[in-house]
């Protein structure tokens, strides 16, 4: 018997499913419910995967008068939880346990090929963006692990998490790794904040892209000597925003030196573009740092006269004519962290937050992780399932492909992802497709 190929989309939901096996079941040993945890944690992906909050109801339905559903079909979840079972049993989960799920992805990714399309000018470096991102305040709601803040004797709960996601200039799709939450740790009175946050993810981070040269592209809050050094350490290279605000000295030093200029002058549909950069290496960060090697650069760009962009860096990389280019490249590629998952998380993935509660431990945090990992298993479609970026691409929008294939699974069965997407799409160029939904019994 010919043996089923497994399909990129089986084979990231196995991922998410050979994880979840070994986590612990917290449940009392005396609990009879009639759920798994792998239906627990799935029905809770599912959610997110399809950006609604209303979609395992729909297939709860589905299930009561055809005994099938795409829940059964696409995740394995024979039983479907209620959104209030799924909160109680993920509010006791650390986060944390789902970091095995995203270097999975990601050693996939790799095994597949598919990140040479993130490479950095062709050899094996990648870019990694890190940010730190805000997604939740309030005055009344809170669990174990908000942090706190006391103004005129009222108390701010609030949860933050460094993420962190491989970029590249080339390409509008980001691949958000595992996030570091920014937390107090038992026992410890004092904030936490995103600077511990990044070194704690710099340590965890390390062994994931092992034959990867790696370069760490951040905002002018990282360009200091802390997180420079922990960067060195791990061997990783930068690439960081340095504004002169916050290093006179380093400014100093280099008006008193004279930086290398280059002028590249591009035109684009009869539009002058003039591409001004300027370099300095071995630049002091501060004064008396310890740390030698770092140069700096600056980048403006003009559209005929008028200056439309402009940054600076520092950098471990010795800086030439020759790659002056690319570095700012690189370093200006780090937007698309904020441009790629922030946004989505905020606009998109966030409201489903209030589907499920803040919860009292963990809840919140879990919630946040998932919306990233839905977000690294629908850019890994994008980038390796020929079938999901044309239907994509045929979508007007982001939020338009969103909600067709809400809809389309809401209300229609499929027996697998494939045939989903093929029906999507003949449906879509008025074509009729071998498999007819209506007929699904
Ligand atoms: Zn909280």
């Amino acid at each position: 018997m010919k043996k089923h190929k497994k399909s990129i989309f089986e084979k990231l939901i196995l991922i998410i499913k050979k994880n979840i096996e070994i986590y612990p079941d917290i449940r009392e040993p005396n609990n009879n419910s009639k759920y798994t945890m792998e239906e627990i944690i799935l029905s809770a992906f599912a959610l997110f995967f399809f950006q609604s909050s209303s979609w395992l109801e729909f297939q709860t339905k589905m299930e009561k008068k055809k005994a099938l559903s795409n829940a059964r079909s696409l995740f394995g979840i024979e039983n479907i939880p209620t959104s209030n079972h799924i909160s109680a049993i993920i509010d006791e989960l650390d986060p944390n346990l789902l970091s095995s799920i995203f270097d999975d992805i990601c050693t996939m990714l790799v095994e597949e090929n598919i990140i040479k399309s993130f490479e950095f000018l062709g050899v094996k470096t990648l870019l990694i963006a890190i940010d730190g991102t805000h997604y939740h305040s309030s005055k009344n709601i809170n669990c174990e692990h908000c942090l706190t803040k006391t103004h005129s004797g009222v108390i701010t709960y609030s949860h933050s998490a460094l993420v962190a996601s491989i970029v590249s200039p080339e390409y509008n799709q980001v691949i958000p790794l595992m996030p570091e939450f920014i937390q107090n740790e038992d026992g410890n009175k004092k904030q936490d904040c995103e600077l511990n946050a990044s070194k704690r993810w710099l340590k965890r981070f390390n062994k994931l892209f092992e034959e990867y040269e790696i370069v760490i592209l951040g905002d002018d809050l990282f360009s200091h000597e802390p997180f420079i050094t922990a960067t060195l350490e791990q061997n990783h290279h930068f690439i960081l925003v340095a504004k002169d605000t916050s290093h006179p000295i380093m400014y100093k030093y280099i008006e008193d030196n004279e930086p290398t200029e280059l002028i590249i002058t591009t035109f684009e549909k009869n539009q002058k573009y003039t591409y001004k950069y300027r370099y300095l290496n071995d630049v002091p960060l501060k004064k008396d740092s310890e740390l030698s090697g770092m140069n700096w650069c600056e980048i403006s760009i003009y559209k005929g006269n008028k200056r439309i962009y402009f940054n600076c860096f520092v950098t471990d990389i010795k800086i030439t004519n020759d790659n002056v280019a690319e570095i700012t490249k690189a370093g200006r590629s780090r937007w698309k962290i904020e441009n790629g998952n922030n946004n989505i998380l905020k606009t998109k993935g966030y409201h489903l937050e209030h589907n499920f509660g803040h919860g009292k431990m963990y809840l919140s945090q879990f919630l946040f992780t998932f919306n990233l990992l839905s977000y690294l298993v629908h850019t890994t479609l994008l980038v390796c399932d020929t079938n999901y970026k044309l239907l994509y691409e045929m979508s007007s929008s982001r939020e338009v492909f969103f909600q067709e294939i809400k809809a389309i699974t809401t209300f229609l069965y499929f027996p697998s992802w494939e045939i989903m997407l093929d029906f999507m799409i003949k449906a879509s160029n008025g074509e009729e497709s071998d498999y007819n939904p209506l007929e699904a019994s």
